[in-house]
């Protein structure tokens, strides 16, 4: 794509110069990994290096929660952000993990990942914000933006196979396939999927909503949380980390991406979203920073009947 191979241009000369002149300590980007279809992220601190910069269909990842690595440190790092991106520096900004001193945001096209096949990924086909929805600057012409779109710019095989744009409404389709089951059902559901989860922890540490300084599963105290991988254990981690990801989640689809057992863990997260829609009204997490999550205000009229 021309388009894309203009923006990899800009990002290596603004990399360049942003570290040449002293304005940032470190940037955060792509790089072409071991094949043609990985592309990975990269984190460079040497101007020289900025030529390793690489940006196309296969820059999935959500570079956002790399940031916490320099949450105690002052010195600025630049990033260079698709929509999902952005939402999880929102997300950090406005769970005080970092300042907005510490971070230069570059905001960047995005034309919707595909997976080695060519085939648009599925939290791409779903997604609503693949726009920056903050950026101190822009490359490639793209526009900041708070509303809901689709990725545009994929390749015609990729928009025939999975109808791009049609799907951000089916966001909601496993939950409701879920929903129709009964009790029992639901249970042997879950319980499958957690027998198979091996604690490997990527769907926390890819998460920009996972930002807790001591996670409580990593505590050497006895009697907290048990780090083995049992069918009880393993839904005590899972349920965990919705509820605490819950309001605050900002959809990115990383947990469920990087999972490598396969668990719909998005499922969980989406649940959340709705019924907190169904009760404090339309949200969407990590989109407008001056808007306080809902389980993170407090109003006499909340609708909490325990309250
Ligand atoms: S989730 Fe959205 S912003 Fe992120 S890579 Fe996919 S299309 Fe782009
Ligand atoms: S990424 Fe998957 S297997 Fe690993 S801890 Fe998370 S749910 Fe379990
Ligand atoms: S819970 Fe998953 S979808 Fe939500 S912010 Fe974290 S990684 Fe992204």
């Amino acid at each position: 794509m021309k388009e894309l191979h203009n923006v990899n241009v800009a990002m290596r000369t603004l990399a360049r110069e942003l570290l040449e002149s002293g304005t940032v300590a470190g940037v955060y980007g792509w790089k072409k990994g071991s094949r043609p279809t990985l592309t990975s992220p990269l984190y460079i601190q040497d101007a020289a290096k900025a030529d390793r910069l690489a940006y196309d269909q296969y820059a999935v990842s959500n570079l956002s929660a790399l940031l916490l690595d320099h949450r105690n440190n002052d010195k600025k790092r630049a990033i260079f952000v698709k929509g999902c991106d952005s939402r999880g520096v929102v997300r950090l900004l406005q769970d005080q993990q970092i300042t907005p001193e510490q971070v230069l945001v570059i905001g960047l096209p995005c034309p919707g990942m595909v997976d080695e096949a060519g085939s648009l990924l599925t939290k791409c086909a779903e997604c609503r914000f693949p726009n920056p929805v903050m950026a101190d600057q822009v490359l490639g012409g793209v526009e900041v933006s708070k509303q809901p779109s689709a990725p545009t710019g994929v390749t015609a095989e990729a928009a025939r196979k999975v109808g791009v744009g049609s799907r951000a409404g089916e966001r909601m389709a496993q939950v409701a396939q879920l929903e129709g089951k009964t009790a029992a059902e639901k249970e042997a559901y879950w319980a499958e999927q957690h027998d198979k989860c091996i604690r490997c922890y990527a769907c926390r540490n890819v998460c920009p909503a996972c930002n807790c300084r001591d996670c409580i599963f990593d505590t050497e105290k006895k009697g907290w949380v048990s780090k083995a991988a049992t069918s009880s254990a393993n839904a005590f981690f899972a349920i965990t980390r919705a509820m605490h990801v819950a309001g605050r989640c900002v959809d990115c689809g990383e947990c469920e991406r990087v999972c490598p057992m396969d668990i719909p863990i998005m499922t969980v997260n989406r649940k959340l979203q709705q019924d907190i829609e169904a009760l404090f009204g339309p949200y969407d997490a990590g989109v407008d920073e001056t808007v306080v999550p809902p389980l993170g205000r407090y109003q006499t009229d909340d609708p909490e009947e325990f309250l």
